[in-house]
């Protein structure tokens, strides 16, 4: 237990450090210590702490349901699982224990899920350790077999462009920007450029929910050129053309077997919502607002059937483990209101999809699973808990949720409030919400601001579980920013283009402060005229050249128009907003601003003095840190 020095408070215990260098103040990370340990042991990996009344993790994982025939056992090599008929494999783990497998013979694996519980590190594992600095291909194996990490690559897709990634808590946590032409808006080669866009702003996956348009064209389209696995939910194109009612077992199979040879690597599959459960939704303020939930309601309703994707789910399973395509079993009672969060319908089906977790994994088919939607803040814990005991485990994709309903326009913003912390309790992939939730289809630059509030809820999360190295990059800019090197604080910006044009729409040069507190009052500036506080800070991101202030490149076209989109201020009033006059800050050393430190001249900045006395700030704030005037280190 760390305490404070002074007594008065202490410190939670210390989880893991989410930065390489030591050299900082803070203590790390509050969440629990990491423990990425095979089975179930390791379930509590990067997770939140426990607040009172939160459910306890499962005590399985996906070795507790392996198909018929199979068994399984972590002590050292046990021989009694093997009989005529079976074989028996035994393989270290990534702790060094051993595990012993017993499985019928001539089974060959066809999806990541039962490579690794072969004991089988995947080329795709292997690609996954690389992008995962803090995981071995053995750690990532070991999760993939507990069922606590998917790899998301269908076969098909693999032959085309894409990069294996994965979702699950043991990995920095993921974000998915959907997608889809609608019956009025977009095209095919829209969505393309959609892709290709939210791949430039690092969704890790793209779900494609084309609803109008062509189909098929799209969704083919979109599989060759992605580079992040594509995820869609099949139903939608079932029944284009045709009426809900007329769904049946084989229009789902067909469907099904389409998508999957197109090389999509995962499936929404709202299998989880039963007949007995559509009662429970009339109680509710808003109903069912997930398109597969409430069409699967209606052919429930009028055929009077159990859900025709529930029935078929094995078969479904077959299909998808041929391709290796990952279930993303779909919340179709997911609450579209805070007043519907946590009710009885939503955990009903939670059930229910944790059953369609075992039947699936039974099948060796990989396995995510989809959460809500709306949830006030107090709420978000108990669900991601929940359904990490429910599902042992099984990696969590939840759509914001949203923290509040009141600000249309804006509800990229109140989910990724909820996304946050739905990712630091525990879900694994959050969907993005752009600001036309709720409006209309995502344009261009709609898919931007829901992709970069998302990469947002991502990182602190990362940060706050401690997981090693997700911290480095704010390091980073912290050292740049304190060294008030602009470059490289545009550089490491995640969005290079508008932090640059947000600094250069006051001061378009180099100085050492900014538009926002001016020269006298820019602490940072201050601080680092304070040499004991500086030293070491700024190692590596001095601002370059020979100390004289240099003029930033010119706004290019795509910073402009970031300017011009905000477009409340002529430049002569956004040039008014600067400390300093542009042009003589820029200028030559002999037409630079006495009062800028790079350039000031003792004579000058004397004479200056006595001439302005009055509008002169003070710029030596010894006594303001309780030094004396004259103390050396200033
Ligand atoms: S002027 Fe203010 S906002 Fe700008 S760098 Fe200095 S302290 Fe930071």
């Amino acid at each position: 237990m760390t305490t404070a020095s002074n007594k008065h408070y202490q410190l939670p215990p210390v989880g893991g450090d989410p930065g390489i260098e030591t050299d900082v103040t803070t203590p790390g990370s509050f969440a629990n210590k990491p423990a990425i340990l095979p089975g179930e042991r390791g379930a509590k990996t990067f997770s939140s702490p426990d607040t009172p009344g939160m459910p306890p993790v499962s005590n399985k994982t996906a070795w507790d349901f392996l198909p018929e025939g199979w068994a399984t056992s972590e002590t050292n090599g046990s021989p009694q699982i093997e009989s005529v008929g079976f074989k028996v494999i035994t393989f270290s783990q990534a702790d060094g224990s051993t595990r012993t497998v017993s499985l019928p013979e001539g089974f060959t694996p066809s999806t990541q899920l039962e490579s690794a519980r072969l004991g089988i590190i995947t080329p795709e594992m292997s690609r996954v350790a690389e992008r995962e600095e803090h995981l071995t291909p053995e750690q990532v194996r070991d999760e993939v077999a507990a069922g606590r990490m998917v790899i998301p690559a269908n076969k098909v897709a693999l032959g085309y462009d894409l990069d294996p990634m994965c979702i699950g808590r043991a990995s920095k946590t993921k974000i998915n920007a959907n997608m889809g032409a609608s019956p009025v808006s977009s095209s095919t080669d829209e969505e393309v450029e959609k892709l290709k866009w939210a791949e430039q702003w690092k969704a890790d996956t793209v779900m494609d929910l084309s609803t109008g348009g062509d189909l098929n064209a799209t969704r083919d389209a979109i599989c060759r050129n992605a580079t992040v696995p594509i995820g869609t939910v099949p139903i939608y194109s079932m029944i284009i053309g045709r009426k809900i009612e007329d769904l049946d077992y084989d229009i789902i199979m067909a469907g099904v077997k389409e998508q999957a040879a197109q090389g999509v690597s995962y499936f929404t599959i709202h299998a989880g919502i039963l007949k007995e459960h559509i009662k429970l939704a009339k109680n509710r303020k808003i109903g069912l607002v997930s398109r597969g939930g409430s069409l699967l309601a209606k052919w429930m309703l009028t055929h009077n059937k159990e859900n025709p994707f529930n029935t078929a789910w094995e078969d479904i399973c077959d299909v998808m483990r041929g391709y290796d395509i990952t279930f993303s079993i779909g919340d179709g009672c997911r609450p579209g209101g805070l007043a519907d969060a946590t009710d009885e319908l939503q955990l009903a089906e939670l059930v229910e999809i944790a059953n369609l977790t075992e039947r699936a994994w039974r099948c060796g088919v990989q396995v995510m699973v989809e959460g809500p939607g709306h949830v006030p803040l107090d709420q978000i814990e108990f669900n991601m808990k929940a359904q990490r005991t429910l599902c042992h485990g099984a990696p969590f994709y939840v759509l914001g949720p949203l923290v509040t309903d009141v600000f249309p326009g804006y509800d990229h913003i109140t989910s990724c409030i909820g996304a946050t912390n739905a990712a630091y309790h525990g879900a694994s992939m959050l969907c993005y919400v752009t600001p036309k939730e709720h409006l209309g289809l995502p344009k261009k630059n709609d898919v931007k601001e829901g992709c970069v509030a998302y990469k947002i809820a991502a990182h602190a999360a990362d940060v706050a579980l401690g997981i090693p190295g997700t911290r480095d990059w704010d390091d980073q800019l912290t050292k740049a920013r304190a060294a008030l090197n602009w470059e490289k604080h545009f550089e490491l910006a995640f969005d290079t283009d508008t932090a640059r044009a947000y600094h250069d729409e006051d001061l378009d040069v180099d100085t050492d402060f900014c538009a926002m507190c001016g020269h006298d009052w820019c602490s940072v500036r201050i601080s680092k005229e304070i040499q004991e506080w500086a030293s070491g800070k700024a190692e590596g991101f001095a601002r370059n050249g020979d100390g004289k202030t240099v003029k930033s490149a010119a706004l290019t076209p795509e910073q402009q128009q970031i300017l011009e989109t905000r477009g409340h201020l002529s430049p002569e009033e956004i040039h008014k907003l600067a400390a300093k006059k542009k042009k003589k800050v820029a200028g030559e050393v002999e037409d630079a601003p006495s009062c800028h430190s790079d350039y000031v001249d003792p004579d000058e900045a004397a004479k200056l003095r006595e001439q302005e006395k009055q509008q002169l700030v003070q710029l030596n704030t010894a006594e303001a840190h309780g030094l004396s005037k004259t103390d050396s280190i200033i």
